[in-house]
């Protein structure tokens, strides 16, 4: 199962359906001759990664053009968008939706402190918890946005939070600083966010503390709105923010239900991309000769272990029930478990000699046999 959820099967999606056209005639000749090759397993999930929280012209605070988010998702190698512009008259009825390149679009808004995810219409009510019962009842998914201002924590029903907010980055810049650094930035663009990142510590700490008693989905916020200038030289260009963190989604294809699918069930990684490409992260726990990805949960048995894998190499950490229980470096990391517990890596990587944040994993929940 771990080898079913690395990159490798994505490519041979791929290559399979690039080729598809070139050998059409020969497969259909085979087809009568050969028995037929077995189906994928129900389970075999490919690893896509894209932009939750995306603003277009349609909201009040962004000038940014459908056609300039489509063209920067092909540049950045999207493979998803969960566009959410703050209400307005067409920010539902002219969204993007489908497919636009490679690139799959699902609608919906940011309001009352939600991502709406996936909707048919705005909402109607007014207030955190209106609107929450709006998304839910028309079968939107609701995920926290900007958590570090929100306090409605026990409204039940929603999906997940997000861990980090490029948005928030800014807003708690000191306008003096990020003028003091205007110059690197403008004298290197790729340079203008990392330069605001702040290790998410308030809102993994929030994450965690849920996760003891709901499951709670993390993911990234990108909150792209193109709109951000220093010196009329705008630093958050949508290519520049859909290329610094993704949320990644293991999912059996890439449509809206799959898209769906995978964020509910929390399987689910954001990822620095702008320190090292991640797609081919895999963290799993093995026990009882079952195997448990991210956001599932499994019962402890003796041996079991939590086995992860990274693309490039990194400094990782285990934390469980909110602790720091266990470090290594690497492009592997395993730990044997011995208690049930809320269990998520982290992975910190190098770049430009200086290290630092690179992929957060969704947890897995191990239960003790007694169904703790
Ligand atoms: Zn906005
Ligand atoms: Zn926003």
């Amino acid at each position: 199962m771990l080898r079913s959820l690395a990159s490798p099967g994505r490519w041979i999606g791929r290559v399979g359906a690039a080729a598809l056209g070139g050998v059409l005639a020969l497969a259909l000749v085979a087809w009568a001759a050969e028995p037929q090759a077995p189906a994928p397993a129900a389970e075999e999930l490919h690893d896509y990664q894209g932009v939750i929280h995306c603003h277009s012209l349609w909201s009040h605070d962004s000038k940014g053009t459908q056609e300039e988010i489509i063209a920067a998702a092909e540049k950045t190698e999207l493979d998803f968008i969960l566009m959410t512009d703050h209400p307005s008259e067409h920010s539902l009825t002219k969204a993007l939706r489908g497919r636009h390149g490679r690139t799959w679009f699902l609608a919906g808004a940011e309001v009352d402190h939600w991502l709406g995810i996936d909707m048919r219409r705005r909402t109607r009510g007014r207030g955190v918890a209106a609107a929450l019962g709006d998304l839910l009842e028309q079968d939107a998914l609701a995920f926290v946005a900007h958590p570090e201002e929100f306090t409605d924590w026990d409204l039940p029903g929603y999906t997940g939070m997000e861990i980090y907010n490029i948005h928030a980055d800014l807003k708690a810049e000191d306008v003096f600083r990020l003028a003091s650094r205007a110059p690197r930035i403008l004298f290197d663009p790729t340079m203008a966010l990392p330069s605001i990142l702040k290790a998410p510590t308030r809102n993994l700490k929030k994450w965690d503390e849920l996760n003891q008693r709901r499951r709670v989905v993390g993911i990234a916020g990108n909150d792209s709105h193109q709109n951000v200038e220093i010196l009329g030289r705008k630093i958050d260009k949508y290519e520049v923010s859909f290329g610094f963190v993704n949320t990644h989604l293991l999912a059996s294809e890439l449509s809206g239900e799959a898209i769906r699918d995978a964020l509910v069930r929390g399987r689910v990684y954001v990822a620095f991309e702008a320190f090292g490409k991640a797609r081919g992260f895999t963290c799993v726990v093995e026990s009882g000769g079952e195997t448990a990805r991210m956001g599932e949960e499994i019962t402890l048995a003796p041996g079991a272990r939590l086995a992860a894998r990274a693309p490039q190499a990194g400094s990782w950490r285990l934390v469980k029930d909110g602790q720091i229980i266990g470090q290594g470096e690497g492009n592997g990391f395993t730990a044997p478990l011995d208690a049930p517990g809320v269990y998520r890596v982290e992975v910190r990587t190098t770049w430009r000699k200086k290290v630092w944040p690179w992929i957060y994993g969704n947890p897995i929940f191990v239960r003790g046999s007694g169904g703790r």
